[in-house]
C-alpha cells in the first residue's frame, strides 16, 4: 500500500446541509454502489441513476467507515457525527481523521453547529476543505458563506472556483488554477466537459485568481516574489502551496457544487486527493501506559510493532464489528494483540474492509489504514498493540484514590 495515496477523511456538516447526499454521490462516482464504467472519460456505462439509488438509501452510509478508490487513491470515508453533543464518540471519530470536508449550505452558511464541530476539529488539527453545497438554491451566496467561514470559524478560506450561472441556472464552475470552465453533463453529472471561460466572466475570473494568488502568497515567499516580478506562476507551484498551506497552516480552499443536482462532486474529490494529508503528513503520539506523562511517538510505518485504536463499535448479525485505525505497524489476521487497557491478549480472527454495505475479507491492515475486526470483545476507545503496556491512544480514566474515613 502506498501510504502517500491514502486519505482518511470525514465529512462534517450542519444537519440538512447535504452531508448524506454528498456521501452517496461520492460512493456513486467511485463506483462502489453500482459500477459505472469510465465515469470521467465520458463513457455511457451508467447503469442506475440516483432516483433508483435513493430507494436504497439507508444501506449506503450506515457504516462507520467505508473504503473507496478515487483516481488511484484509497479513501476511507469516516462517519463524523454532526450533532452538537460534546461526546467522546464525536471526539473519537475526529481523531482518526487526517482531513475533513466541511459541507455548508450556500444559503444557510455557517451555523452554530458547524462552529461546534469546527472547534473540535481544530483541537485535533484536522485540515479541511470547504464545500458550499446547494448552489442551485434561491439566494445561494458563496461569497457570503466564504466570508462567514473566515469570520466565524477563523479559517483562511478562499474560493478556488467561481460559479457559472446562479441559483437554478448554476451549471458549472470556473477553476481558478487551470482557468477553465467545467460543466457537468450526463444524467448523473458524471461527464465533465471542459471549455474556455465564458466571455462575460473572463474579467471576474482574472480578478478572483489574483485574489486567490495574493492570499496564497502569504504562505510562500517564492510565490510572493513571482507575483512581484510578474513571473510565471505554474499550476504545479499553486498545487504545492495549497497543499502545504491546507495541511500545515489552516488554509481552507473552498469548492462549490450541488450534490443533489450532481454538480461539483468529482472536482471536490480531486481536491481531496490533491490537498488533504496522507497519514504520512500527520504526527501521532501515544501515551505510555506505565507513565501517563510520557509520550510514545508512533510512526506510520508498516514494519514497526502494531498499534491501533478501536474508535467505533457496531453490532450486526455477525456479532461485534470493531472499527480500528492502524497507527503503527501491521495488523494481521489470526494474530494475537494486547488490549492496552485490560492487559488481555485477543485473537484478531477476521479482518474486513467495509465498502458501503459490503465487506471484504482482508489478510491485514497497514499503518494509516482503517479496518474492522470481527468478533472482538473490547470497548470503544481501546488501544491494541503488539506488546503489552506499549502505548495507548486515549488517556485512561484514572480513578481517584478512595479516601478512607476512619
Ligand atoms: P444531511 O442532514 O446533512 O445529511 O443532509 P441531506 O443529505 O439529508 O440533505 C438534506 C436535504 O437537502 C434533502 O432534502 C436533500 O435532498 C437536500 N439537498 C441536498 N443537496 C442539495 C443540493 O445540492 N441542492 C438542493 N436544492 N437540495 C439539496
Amino acid at each position: 500500500m502506498d501510504l502517500r495515496k491514502v486519505r482518511n477523511i470525514g465529512i462534517s456538516a450542519h444537519i440538512d446541509s447535504g452531508k448524506t447526499t454528498l456521501s452517496e454521490r461520492i460512493l456513486f462516482y467511485a463506483g462502489r454502489i453500482h459500477k459505472i464504467e469510465d465515469v470521467r472519460g465520458g463513457g455511457d456505462g451508467a447503469t442506475m441513476d440516483f432516483m433508483e439509488l435513493e430507494k436504497e438509501r439507508g444501506i449506503t452510509i450506515t457504516s462507520a467507515a467505508t473504503s473507496l478508490k478515487w483516481e488511484g487513491h484509497s479513501i476511507n470515508l469516516i462517519d463524523t457525527p454532526g450533532h452538537v453533543d460534546f461526546t467522546v464518540e464525536v471526539e473519537r471519530s475526529l481523531r482518526v481523521l487526517d482531513g475533513a470536508v466541511l459541507v455548508l449550505c450556500s444559503v444557510g452558511g455557517v451555523q452554530s453547529q458547524s462552529m461546534t464541530v469546527d472547534r473540535q476539529m481544530k483541537r485535533y488539527n484536522v485540515p479541511r476543505l470547504a464545500f458550499i453545497n446547494k448552489m442551485d438554491r434561491t439566494g445561494a451566496n458563496p461569497e457570503s458563506v466564504t466570508k462567514q467561514v473566515r469570520d466565524k470559524l477563523g479559517a483562511d478560506a478562499v474560493m478556488m472556483q467561481l460559479p457559472i450561472g446562479r441559483e437554478d441556472q448554476f451549471s458549472g464552475v470556473i477553476d481558478l488554477i487551470t482557468m477553465k470552465a467545467y460543466y457537468f453533463d450526463g444524467s448523473n453529472g458524471e461527464k465533465i466537459r471542459t471549455e474556455a471561460i465564458p466571455a462575460d466572466q473572463v474579467e471576474e475570473a482574472a480578478e478572483a485568481r489574483t485574489h486567490m494568488l495574493e492570499a496564497l502568497s502569504m504562505y510562500s515567499d517564492e510565490l510572493m516574489e513571482l507575483l512581484l516580478s510578474e513571473g510565471e506562476v505554474t499550476e504545479k507551484l499553486i498545487h504545492k502551496i495549497v497543499r502545504d498551506a491546507t495541511i500545515n497552516q489552516g488554509f481552507t480552499p473552498v469548492y462549490l457544487g450541488s450534490a443533489y443536482k450532481n454538480k461539483g462532486v468529482q472536482l471536490l474529490m480531486d481536491a481531496v486527493t490533491r490537498y488533504l494529508p496522507s497519514p504520512l503528513d500527520r504526527k501521532f503520539v501515544g501515551i505510555d501506559p506505565k507513565d501517563p506523562t510520557a509520550r510514545i511517538p508512533l510512526e506510520s510505518d508498516p514494519a514497526k510493532p502494531f498499534v491501533g485504536m478501536a474508535f467505533k463499535i457496531m453490532d450486526d448479525e455477525f456479532g461485534q464489528l470493531t472499527f480500528t485505525r492502524v497507527y503503527q505497524g501491521t495488523v494481521k489476521k489470526g494474530e494475537m494483540y494486547f488490549n492496552q487497557r485490560t492487559g488481555k491478549k485477543d485473537r484478531f480472527s477476521r479482518i474486513v474492509k467495509m465498502h458501503s454495505d459490503k465487506r471484504e475479507d482482508v489478510e491485514m491492515g497497514e499503518a494509516g489504514d482503517i479496518v474492522a475486526i470481527m468478533g472482538l470483545d473490547c470497548a470503544s476507545g481501546d488501544t491494541y498493540a503488539a506488546e503489552p503496556n506499549y502505548a495507548t491512544l486515549e488517556s485512561m480514566f484514572v480513578a481517584e484514590p478512595v479516601i478512607k474515613m476512619s
